[in-house]
């Protein structure tokens, strides 16, 4: 199957998987896993690669500003200058092992969960944070998905819940995975419903 796949690697990392996911099914929307588009990624400076389809795929990114004009450096915080991608994907680590004929990989570790979260800004001089967490386990990836609820989280003070583009991503996600779809069962309620429209649905549309 891998044999067959195009080398036109996508860094994880960069805005141009935010722009392949533009196009990419959603998992809601298909009947088996399969009909998801297979891609080759990487999400490191190595070149690693893994073969994978996405399961999910969140954004809390919105398109306006808060009381600062977009360019300028927020005063406060801004929460449109920061966001989070998440992505859950169904992944195999594979080595490339070159071009004779056909591109030949040598799987490097069995298919498994992949969570991608990168909390992105704009403002200069902040980097990327990136999560990737692989696992075979879906409870793992559930609890990934998990956030401090307010500003300078402490572990013996604070609280953690899902965030809405999390929860876009694994009920996404969920519905194409049985094994997630049984994690989402037994925790429904600590799983917001969500809109996959994201934070800037516009609550003009259909009226
Ligand atoms: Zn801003």
């Amino acid at each position: 199957m891998s044999s067959t796949t195009d080398l036109n690697t996508i860094d994880i990392r960069t805005e141009a998987f935010a722009l392949f996911m533009n196009d990419y099914p959603y998992a809601s929307d298909v009947d088996a896993i399969d009909e998801l588009p297979l891609q080759m990624f990487t999400a490191d400076d190595e070149g690693s690669l893994f073969n994978a389809r996405v399961l999910g795929f969140g954004s809390s990114y919105r398109k306006t500003h808060l009381n600062h004009a977009p360019g300028t450096r927020p005063k406060g915080s801004c929460s449109r200058c920061r966001w989070t991608d998440t992505a859950i994907m169904w992944a195999q680590p594979v080595e490339y092992l070159g071009e004779e004929g056909q591109h030949q990989f040598l799987p490097l570790a069995p298919w498994q969960y992949v969570f991608v979260s990168m909390g992105k800004s704009i403002v200069s001089g902040e980097r990327q944070y990136n999560t990737v967490v692989w696992t075979t386990d879906p409870l793992d990836v559930f609890r990934q998905l998990f956030v401090p609820t307010k500003k300078d989280f402490r572990h013996d003070t604070g609280s953690k819940a899902i965030p809405p583009h999390n929860a876009v991503a694994f009920r996404d996600a969920s519905s194409v995975d049985e094994h997630l779809d049984n994690v989402l069962a037994e925790h429904e309620a600590l799983v917001p419903p969500v809109d996959r429209r994201g934070p800037d649905a516009d609550p003009l549309a259909g009226l």
